[in-house]
């Protein structure tokens, strides 16, 4: 037989492996060599690149050997310098793009930590919360509903534990686990019942477990590792980058060839026509390109984090931006959480109104108008005490003096209104009556129950109205009475909670919760309903017109009653409120070809069952859609997973769905999202507006350089005036578009079309345009120039090369807007931009008159009225682009 593992332990033989202590877990001693000898309980999600491997990275590039070529070329013509300065430039290039991706890594890094999750283990003889990335294997991992399981642990102690393994197994259904279970033979993962793994979720109950492995060496660790083995996955931007740089090189590449032959068949020197394949490599190439996608993204993801966003990949950046729909969550993400009852419905229909809202216990009883004197309304005083008896929640007063409940928010409205009545657990206690038993609240089955021991045993459930009206002894015409009376409460907005009681006798007596239960399952007594309101968040409103403006759709999921939900949809100016649709009736949809169109015109989904939400996802998403869903359940993690942008809340979420998510929202609030959405279409646009610029300002070098060896002329421009272009003149534009912070109608336009990468016909045009526009104006002014006889070419060369640079400095405000000239007050929001401009005017004042440039580039001083022409020129030739642009738009349409 193989080694032994760990299922196959005894809890005995685990402990002692480990050397652990039951009551105490590790002492400091332990973790500290433990980790010594395990390392960091973490899962390497794409091989981390040591800083020599991003060099080498960097260095390995297609645009790093064709330079080196053409540096080559230019030593074997007996162009020493030319050859230096492309050396120069590979040197430059390499390290920009080295260092923006090391420090992107590293702002990635520790963003990542920000969000990562945290276990309970025992440790010291005390329980606490670590980082999940600290625990050493022979931790004490303490487990209870919703936690994440952070490491492959064998069980030691279990009460009612089940877990989710979907991760791991496939299975959808919870296993249930058991410590004391012990297996002689191999079994399959899912079989092994005294185990829990990391990656999986406990869905209820209570345990303790030692870890047994940690990191890559866990079941999901060995998964990972298969995962590497396989190709690494570029992003769909990269690829898009990738394409778009092979275009450029393209079009170099034929521009090369066709000044060989043209040279050829004109009878040119060979190591002229060398010479000039040099110049269009250099000057395809996008130098800066990479260094500048880097900065954009990490910028983007740091933004966020600031707008309490914390977005776990770049990718997923980029992918909010073009985000369509947006599922959202009621309770707590719309909605304050701040429950409070409003309203009670008794047997008899008599309704009461209570006064005072949040959590504060101060408020009266009124019916009709009249306060109510409790001792004469029993059924009243009975029904708000067992709310009180059912509630899980706690209220505290802070040292502000502001009140604060701890536990479900429900159940802290129903304290709360018991609390206003002077109804206290020690009253509950002083009547001698103690809970003994509870079924805890679960959203699936919308309802939870607690059996209370004293005077007379009594089991009170409390739920969704429908669900209880169900488990309630009471005749049709009851029955329609009741859904009347809930009908009623929901129409104004209200979360409606049921009560219902049955006394225990008999032969009940001493049996558990779930067997009562279960042998009466229609003979509870209702009690009554409560009303209670939880009023949309204050900002929300505000967020939700801005998403639609921006043709983004909202679509409300909850848990609640259907015309509850619907009315605070309204409320909160959801669009198509009114259609809903709930649980059952996408269960029954399901599969029907009419589907997906159902769900796509549906805004508003009640009473939905985890599952339901993954099946509106995955619908959404085979129409096209992008869809960001929020969630915060242990069962929300398929769904989460499922979207293209899964949200998880920060404060309410489990640990398990945050890490199914690809952003956690620290604050929980909507807006958020929509901030996060925002940032990424800012990002987007930014990317493709300095690919614009860059590649046409390339476009602008090869054609004056084309059309000059076609009409036999001289070169406008040297090469080493092309480098000095594409590394210092348009660096530093180039990357201060990163700090562009959006257009103001940024949302008011609709998503972009997901299919639609950066390569679209339009945007293409445009740089082309642009480029030939400006490439043809500074061969236009070469001709001019040459026709002063007394100008040497080394200074029209010059005058063209400053010309050249000029033009590229104003085409900035023909690529920062997309709608308008982007010379007006919105430039002084980015100083990074109007610093980048003053540099570069510097840097080419710099090239034209200090002596020592003019002897390595070949530069001659101008003269002012040179100045003139071409500042002439370049607010002509931007002109002329702009009105292009213009038309380009208009044809589109
Ligand atoms: P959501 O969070 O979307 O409002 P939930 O799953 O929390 O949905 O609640 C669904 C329904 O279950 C509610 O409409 C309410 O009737 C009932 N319910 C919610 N919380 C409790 C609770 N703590 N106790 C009893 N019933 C509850
Ligand atoms: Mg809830």
């Amino acid at each position: 037989m193989s080694e032994k593992e760990f299922y196959q332990y005894t809890i005995d033989e685990t402990i002692k492996e480990f050397d652990v202590s039951q009551d105490e877990g590790l002492n400091d001693d332990q973790v500290e060599s433990a980790r010594e000898k395990y390392g960091t309980n973490e899962l390497e999600e794409q091989e981390k690149m040591s800083w020599w491997e991003i060099l080498w990275d960097k260095i390995n590039d297609l645009i790093v050997y064709l330079l080196l070529f053409a540096a080559l070329l230019s030593f074997l013509t007996g162009e020493p310098i030319e050859g230096f300065a492309v050396i120069i430039a590979i040197i430059l290039s390499v390290l920009t793009g080295f260092i923006t991706e090391y420090s992107a890594q590293k702002s990635v890094d520790s963003l990542q930590s920000m969000g990562s999750t945290s276990a309970k283990v025992r440790r010291n003889g005390q329980v606490q919360e670590i980082d999940s990335a600290d625990i050493v294997p022979g931790d004490i991992l303490i487990l209870g509903e919703g936690a994440a399981v952070a490491a492959d642990a064998r069980l030691i102690k279990t009460k009612n534990l089940a877990a989710i393994e979907a991760a791991l197994t496939g299975e959808s259904e919870a296993v249930d686990k058991d410590a004391e279970e012990i297996f002689e033979d191999e079994e399959g993962i899912g079989d092994r019942l005294n185990m829990v793994f990391q990656g999986t979720a406990i869905t209820r109950g209570t345990g303790e477990a030692v870890v047994t492995e940690t990191g890559m060496d866990t079941e999901v660790g060995k998964i990972t590792e298969m995962l590497h083995d396989s190709e690494k996955n570029e992003t769909p931007l990269d690829i898009e980058l990738d394409k778009l740089g092979k275009v450029i090189i393209v079009a170099a590449a034929i521009a090369g060839i066709s000044v060989l032959i043209t040279g050829l068949i004109t009878g040119q020197e060979l190591t002229e026509m060398f010479h000039i394949a040099v110049i269009l490599a250099v000057a395809a190439i996008p130098e800066a390109m990479p260094a500048v996608e880097t900065i954009t993204l990490s910028r983007g993801m740091k933004t966020m984090a600031k707008h309490k966003a914390l977005v776990k990949s770049l990718p997923a950046v980029e992918t909010l931006g073009s985000t369509s729909v947006i599922a959202s969550d009621k309770t707590g993400t719309l909605t304050e959480n701040q429950m409070a009852v409003q309203k009670i419905r008794l047997a008899d229909n008599t309704e009461y109104d209570v006064s005072g809202t949040g959590y504060t216990p101060e408020g009266k009883i009124t019916k009709d108008g009249e306060e109510v004197n409790l001792d004469e309304h029993t059924e009243l005083k009975s029904m708000i005490a067992y709310g009180l008896w059912a509630s899980d929640a706690e209220l505290t007063k802070e040292d502000n003096g502001e009140y604060d409940i701890i536990g479900d928010p429900t159940d802290g409205a129903l304290t709360v209104l018991a609390e206003k009545m002077d109804i206290t657990r020690d009253v509950i206690k002083d009547a001698g009556y103690e809970r003994i038993d509870e079924i805890p609240f679960d959203s699936e089955a919308k309802y939870m129950a607690v059996h209370y021991d004293g005077p007379n045993e009594i089991v009170v459930i409390k739920g969704a109205p429908d669900v209880l009206f169900d488990m309630t002894d009471m005749s049709d015409e009851t029955h329609d009475t009741w859904s009347q009376y809930n009908e009623e409460l929901t129409e104004h907005g209200l979360r409606v909670i049921a009560l219902a009681s049955l006394e225990v006798e008999g032969n009940d007596k001493g049996k558990s919760i779930e067997e009562i239960v279960e042998n009466h399952p229609n003979e509870f007594t209702m009690a009554g309903l409560f009303g209670i309101i939880d009023p949309p968040r204050e900002d929300v409103k505000e967020s939700i017109e801005l998403t639609q403006n921006a043709g983004i759709q909202v679509k409300m999921i909850t848990g609640d009653h259907p015309k509850t939900a619907s009315v605070i949809a309204e409320e909160i100016g959801i669009n198509n409120s009114e259609n809903t649709m709930t649980g059952k009736e996408i269960d029954e949809a399901y599969g029907q070809d009419d589907f997906v169109e159902k769900i796509r015109e549906t805004a508003v989904f009640a009473r939905v069952s985890p599952e339901n939400k993954l099946q509106i996802v995955e619908a959404l998403r085979k129409e096209g859609e992008v869809v960001a869903m929020t969630g915060d359940g242990v069962n929300d993690a398929p769904a989460l997973n499922g979207a293209d942008i899964g949200v998880a809340m920060g404060i309410r979420g489990t640990e398990v769905a945050k890490e199914s998510s690809d952003m956690i929202l620290t604050n929980d609030r909507f807006g958020t999202i929509v901030d996060a959405v925002r940032e990424g279409r800012i990002i987007f646009e930014n990317i493709k507006k300095y690919v614009s610029f860059l590649f046409s300002c390339n476009m602008v070098e090869i054609t004056a350089i084309f059309l000059a060896t076609v009409f036999l002329l001289p070169l406008p421009i040297m090469p080493l005036h092309v480098l000095f272009l594409n590394l210092m003149i348009d660096i530093g534009p180039a990357m201060a578009i990163a700090f562009e912070t959006g257009e103001e109608d940024i949302m008011e336009r609709g998503p972009r079309d997901s299919n639609q990468g950066l390569l679209n016909k339009q945007f293409l045009g445009r740089i082309i345009f642009s480029g030939l526009v400006i490439g043809l104006a500074s061969f236009a002014f070469f001709m001019f120039l040459g026709q002063n006889e007394s100008l040497t070419l080394e200074y029209r060369q010059t005058a063209v090369f400053s010309f050249m640079a000029i033009a590229q400095l104003m085409h900035i405000f023909n690529v920062r807007e997309t709608s308008r000239f982007g010379l007006d007050r919105t430039l002084f929001k980015n100083k990074f931009l109007v610093g980048a401009i003053v540099v570069s005017v510097l840097l080419l004042l710099v090239a034209v008159y200090a002596p020592f440039m003019q002897t390595i580039i070949g530069t001659e001083s101008l003269r002012g009225i040179t100045w003139a022409y071409i500042a002439g020129a370049g607010v002509i030739t931007t002109f002329l682009v702009y009105l292009l642009n213009k038309l380009i738009v208009r044809l589109e349409k």
